[in-house]
């Protein structure tokens, strides 16, 4: 089993698409190990993003990051990190085939409706950024 880590990012969680997002999350076969709504701060978005400091993009992201509430997760499977990629779908929703999150809840390459790790070590990184052990029992 592994572990990667999931937002359901403030678009989606605006337009009231999170509990959908969760039920295929569970259809899908993740066990959710940890799970809270956050608001997070700007300072806190460019931490948890600052992989992309620099980047032409950052600043709307980090703008849009912490412009409302989102659902910050921890999710597990077998090859949880490339499946919940997969189920998300490709960044830009245009490109991202049918039947993914991203093709249904997203509208932009900004504003996609989910996050999910790319790595072994940003999966970690990114678990540790927002949840402490206590909080994954
Ligand atoms: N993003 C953007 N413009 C771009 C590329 C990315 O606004 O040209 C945003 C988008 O929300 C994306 C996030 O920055 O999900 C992180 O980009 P990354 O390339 O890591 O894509 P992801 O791993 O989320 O698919
Ligand atoms: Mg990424």
């Amino acid at each position: 089993m592994e572990q990667t880590f999931a937002i359901i990012k403030p678009d989606a969680f605006a337009a009231g698409n999170s509990g959908k997002i969760l039920v295929r999350i569970y259809e899908e076969g993740f066990k959710v190990r940890g799970l809270k709504k956050l608001f997070l701060s700007k300072a806190e978005a460019e931490g948890f993003y600052q992989v992309h400091h620099g980047k032409p993009f950052f600043d709307e992201l980090t703008d849009f990051m912490s412009s409302g509430p989102c659902l910050v997760m921890v999710l597990e499977a077998a090859a949880g990190i490339k499946k919940w990629r997969d189920l998300m779908g490709a960044t830009n929703p245009a490109d991202a085939a049918d039947g993914t999150l991203r093709r249904q809840y997203g509208s932009s390459v900004g504003e996609n409706a989910t996050h999910g790790s790319d790595a072994p070590e940003t999966a970690e990184f990114e678990i540790s950024y927002f949840f402490s052990g206590l909080e994954l029992l």
